[in-house]
């Protein structure tokens, strides 16, 4: 397996041709695209949450079968709808300039042991083994509680999403580098894996790499261009290592609090 390691810097220096005023344009430009997606985000989320409300009233009253199943088709579609609004919500909340974020000293055993299972229902659904595993009981990072959370619900919802068969791992332990401690999360699946040429394209905003797949899975492939973006503002890294029809492992670490 080849490991990748994501540049974490996301800041461009100007190279020697740029001139001021592009420079100028690109900001006005940046700062634009931010407007834009809190506007919409904010606009498209409001009724949404109405429909989605509705359909699960309607979902609960209606017994006819064939109109319940209509219900159930809005009821699916508008929570797929919602993650998706909700990725682009984070995309557009990740301008570090706009960030103030507060961190907590956390133990990530306490957090991963109840993200494990939450995840329990998910793997019985589709029949796959579901394992979580630390080395030490107490794992302490400083972290913002909300973003850890959304870190690992985007690796772990695709972890689900691109394993058909065989596990799902989770496992936490403690490592040295240059003489620092971090903690060092792996979450492997045993999925389609990611074609080597391929993973350093996936971190990317609005990048597939089931690209050409007739869009067989679903998604915005906006999930880890936000995840990497997360795990950066914390201070931590991410790593990808993957072998196409095995399976891939995300590699995520944070400096020991
Ligand atoms: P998406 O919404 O498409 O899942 P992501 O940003 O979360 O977007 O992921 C980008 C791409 O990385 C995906 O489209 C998929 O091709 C690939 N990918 C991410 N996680 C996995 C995984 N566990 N196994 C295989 N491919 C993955």
């Amino acid at each position: 397996m080849s490991i990748k390691n994501i540049n974490t810097s996301s800041s461009q220096k100007p190279d020697g041709e740029q001139t001021s005023k592009e420079m100028h344009m690109l900001e006005e430009a940046k700062k634009m695209q931010h407007v834009f997606l809190d506007n919409m985000s904010h606009e498209l989320r409001t009724p949404i949450t109405v429909i989605l409300g509705y359909a699960g009233i309607l979902y609960d009253e209606i017994e006819d079968p064939d109109l319940k199943e209509m219900a159930e088709i809005i009821l699916k579609s508008s929570n797929r709808l919602t993650e998706s609004l909700n990725l682009l919500l984070d995309q557009s909340e990740v301008d570090p300039a706009k960030l103030q974020v507060e961190f907590e000293r956390k133990n990530l055993n306490d957090i991963l042991f109840e993200t494990a299972k939450v995840y329990r229902p998910v793997a019985e659904d589709k029949k796959l083994e579901l394992l979580y595993t630390s080395e030490m009981e107490e794992m302490y990072c400083n972290i913002n509680p909300k973003m850890f959370d959304k870190i690992m619900t985007n690796i772990l919802n695709n972890a689900f999403k691109y394993t058909a068969k065989g596990s799902i791992k989770i496992e936490l332990k403690m490592i040295n580098k240059d003489s620092e401690k971090f903690v060092n999360i792996e979450i492997s699946d045993t999925g389609i894996g990611i074609h080597e040429e391929k993973q350093s394209l996936i971190f990317e905003a609005f990048r597939q790499v089931s690209e050409g797949m007739n869009r067989l899975y679903q998604g915005t492939g906006l999930g880890l261009s936000v995840t990497k973006k997360f795990v950066e503002i914390m201070n931590g890294q991410i790593y990808v290592s993957s072998q196409l029809d095995c399976g891939t492992t995300f590699i995520i670490q944070f400096p020991n609090a």
